[in-house]
């Protein structure tokens, strides 16, 4: 439960003694973490915090930094919800409304093979049959009785055309799930916030049912008790306090440490844009991005994997690497972020010139992670660790022949 009376920031020596008791700790505990964020504002606390978060990570990754190359299948941009901040949903009849038949699928993951991707990110909005009736008929006619259903012929489609799938698909039960789990190497969804305060009126999530934080854990579990590598991650700017963003990091540890499915954190920040009802809130600066990924970094501690978007703090890369980030999350050579569409991918190149000339080494990996992949095969199907064989080198990373054509990129 996020305190209801902000911490006081914390004077430099405070926030060194509280850091270092982190670090050795490997953790950060809810009232140090909600004392630390209220002193972000001061540039010499951030950069103690800064310096702590690259500390942690150290410990945990050593200098490595890793990314995935995938393409992005919007597989259908139709939803239920509204979300105040959300370009992606479209409404049925809308010009740019689309759900990718099957032989869209094979086509699009075809190309991607080609240029040496290894992840196909399945992404769409969540139930859109529940409000949709033409998507209904769509899916009926195509002998489907939900998204989810259809969901796994996507999957299969393009596992089969040689990629491996990587599923987002908003709220799922726990059987949609396991008749997922065949046909992907993992799945996610972000848990963005445990704020209950966002579903109230002119809240973000006030038109968005599936955002109820207790469904969103619900799921997080059920994916744990289902053993399936999971991605989540925290949406930062979206109306929600630095306490409840400290709630949320520890919600994530706690189902981490309860499941231990759970193989990233992504720290996304909000992007206004334009035709929302969110287009007037101010993005976060690059400071408190990076203030919000050393904290996450403290507070899961120096195993886990701390995600950034490259694309959406483009002119921060280096001041993002220098928080404790330990991986660029999915880069694609061939599709744009559909969900930002107003933010290019760096060139590969480029990531990997600006990584290493900051002191890191940038590897590639494949939707999941090497120690998983390497460590922990009851984590994947049968046919997905078969495949996964063949995808991953020795340690679990991208094979070299894939990553010689990334290098190329
Ligand atoms: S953010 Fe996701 S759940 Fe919300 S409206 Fe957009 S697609 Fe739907």
């Amino acid at each position: 439960m996020a305190s209801s009376l902000p911490e006081p920031p914390p004077t430099l020596a405070v926030a060194e003694l509280l850091l270092r008791e982190a670090v050795d700790c490997g953790r950060l505990e809810r009232r140090p973490a909600e004392s630390l964020a209220a002193g972000l504002g001061d540039p010499c606390v951030r950069g103690a915090v800064l310096e702590a978060a690259l500390d942690s990570k150290r410990r945990g990754h050593g200098n490595l930094v890793t990314f995935s190359r995938n393409v992005f299948l919007p597989i259908t941009n139709l939803c239920r919800d509204r979300c105040g901040y959300c370009t992606f949903a479209k409404l049925p009849g809308d010009p740019s409304a689309k759900t990718y038949e099957l032989e869209e699928i094979a086509s699009v993951c075809a190309s991607a093979v080609r240029a040496g991707c290894t992840e196909a990110l399945l992404c769409l909005g969540d139930k859109p049959e529940l409000a949709h009736r033409s998507h209904r008929e769509w899916l009926r006619q195509r002998g489907f009785a939900s998204t989810a259903a259809y969901l796994v012929e996507a999957s299969r489609t393009a596992f089969e055309c040689g990629i491996l799938p990587h599923t987002n698909a908003g709220v799922l039960s726990i059987e949609e799930m396991a008749a997922l789990r065949p046909w992907n190497a993992s799945m996610g969804l972000m848990l963005e916030t445990t704020s209950e305060r966002l579903r109230q009126k002119r809240g973000a999530h006030y038109w968005a049912p599936d955002k109820d934080p207790k469904r969103r854990i619900r799921m997080h579990e059920e994916a744990g008790e289902l053993g399936i590598p999971f991605t989540t991650g925290l949406l930062l700017g979206i109306g929600e306090t630095d306490a409840e963003r400290v709630d949320t990091l520890l919600v994530i540890r706690a189902i981490f440490e309860n499941y231990g499915h759970l193989q990233e954190c992504i720290v996304q920040p909000f992007h206004p844009k334009p035709g929302t009802s969110m287009h007037g809130v101010p993005a976060l600066s690059n400071e408190d991005v990076a203030g919000w990924v050393a904290l996450a970094r403290l507070v899961l501690g120096p195993s886990m994997n701390v995600q950034a978007p490259p694309n959406l703090s483009p002119d921060a890369l280096e001041l993002l690497l220098g928080a404790g980030l330990s991986d660029w999350g999915g880069v694609s050579p061939l599709t744009i972020d559909f969900i930002n569409p107003e933010a290019p991918w760096p060139a590969l190149r480029e990531l990997e010139a600006r990584t290493e000339a900051a002191g890191s080494r940038l590897r590639e990996r494949l939707p999941v992670y090497p120690r998983d992949v390497v460590a922990r095969p009851e984590l994947f199907d049968p046919r997905i660790r078969e495949a996964l064989r063949r995808f991953a080198d020795a340690e679990g990373f991208a094979r070299p022949r894939t990553r010689d054509r990334l290098e190329a990129a």
